[in-house]
Formats: structure tokens, C-alpha cells, sequence
């Protein structure tokens, strides 16, 4: 049994299943015949990881501006 995966081409943009002993050598698009570098989807240069900072959850702001309110109160009072 051979594995493969499933990648877009980055020419046509189709599916193309490639055989997983070929990740990551240069492999000819079944359909438009482009020839690209194999790798798994969602493995891209163009994505860059999002930091966890940016995707801040902004529930936590709120929490911080109940603090910093607590703070204030406890400084006059
Ligand atoms: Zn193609």
C-alpha cells in the first residue's frame, strides 16, 4: 500500500494526490503539468504563524481594565 497526499497546485490551484516518498522533491502538476516543490497543505511560506499576542483574546483587556480599576479604588480608598 502506497501513501500519498493531497496538495493545490499552486499553478491551477487543483488537487492533486503525490506520493509521500516524494515531500519535498519537485513534482509535475497531473493537470497543468507546472512543476513545484511537493509539500502537505497547510505547510506554506505564505502563512506565517500568528503569534499568540495577536490574537489576543479580548476578553482578557476587560479583565485588565477591571484590575486596574480595582487598583485605583483601593489607591483612593
Ligand atoms: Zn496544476
Amino acid at each position: 500500500m502506497s501513501v500519498h497526499f493531497t496538495q493545490s497546485c499552486p499553478t491551477c490551484g487543483r488537487r492533486i494526490r503525490i506520493r509521500a516518498s516524494l515531500m519535498g522533491c519537485e513534482v509535475g502538476c497531473q493537470h497543468c503539468h507546472a512543476v513545484f516543490v511537493a509539500q502537505a497543505d497547510g505547510v506554506s511560506d505564505a502563512k506565517e504563524t500568528v503569534p499568540n499576542d495577536e490574537s489576543r483574546d479580548p476578553l482578557m483587556d476587560r479583565v485588565e481594565q477591571v484590575l486596574h480599576r480595582a487598583d485605583e479604588s483601593v489607591a483612593v480608598g
